[in-house]
């Protein structure tokens, strides 16, 4: 199969209340072109820089969304245009988005990311942090950012069993956290689920995907892993 039609079969798999973003890091402009001819708008990328010479190249109906560690000085370059950050693990990255965002008058959307992988190396808060952050004054001082859900990451495994325990902690950190009250706090979002597992996702509740291989074929790792 080719690229749009693995896009055309994931979307016809997967419920309508599903966001699904397709992750293009890596993937050259061309590739892009052919999901967007067959229909997709959401786009991730991990890699700010990268994000910025895609969306310079691209249809500017399309929305990108930054689903890697970002780092608090790479966020002007984006403030301008992203629709949606999901990996934000601390308050210190959402007072420079907001800052970024207020310079540019825009309200930019963001995920608190979750740690929800037992292995060290992924990033993310725990859900007492981030009650404690939706709850706290300093956010409501924080006007250019809304809160719309929550991100997370379960471990690489093939043990089904875990990951779904891991998806189950995000989804339940969701349903705890949603009764907070904060102007910008309007969570309606579950982003959870890639390509080995998004099926997986979708069961626990998740209700945006980002699936990057499934779609684009294999990335050159080699070359090219972050
Ligand atoms: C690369 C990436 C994905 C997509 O991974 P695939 O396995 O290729 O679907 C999803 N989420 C994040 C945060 C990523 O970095």
């Amino acid at each position: 199969m080719n690229i749009s039609q693995n896009l055309i079969s994931i979307k016809n798999a997967i419920p309508k209340h599903v966001t699904l973003v397709a992750v293009s890091k890596t993937k050259p402009v061309s590739d892009i072109i052919a999901v967007y001819n067959a229909g997709q708008r959401i786009f991730g990328e991990n890699k700010v820089q990268e994000m910025v010479e895609k969306h310079e190249q691209l249809p500017k109906d399309i929305e990108w969304h930054m689903i890697g560690h970002l780092q608090r000085n790479k966020v002007k370059h984006m403030a301008q245009f992203v629709s949606l950050i999901h990996g934000v693990d601390n308050f210190k990255l959402l007072e420079e988005i907001n800052k970024q965002a207020k310079k540019h008058h825009r309200i930019i959307n963001c995920l608190l990311q979750i740690k929800i992988a037992e292995e060290d190396s992924k990033f993310g808060m725990s859900p007492d942090i981030a009650s404690g952050i939706i709850q706290s004054t300093q956010l409501s001082e924080l006007k250019n950012i809304n809160i719309v859900g929550f991100m997370g990451m379960a471990t690489f495994t093939d043990n089904k069993d875990q990951v779904k325990k891991e998806f189950d902690v995000l989804k339940r950190t969701f349903d705890q956290l949603k009764p907070l009250q904060a102007f910008n706090f309007n969570p309606e979002v579950i982003s959870m689920g890639m390509s080995g597992d998004y099926k997986l996702a979708i069961e626990s509740g998740s209700t945006m995907i980002r699936v990057g291989s499934s779609i684009f074929g294999s990335r050159n790792y080699l070359k090219t892993e972050d």
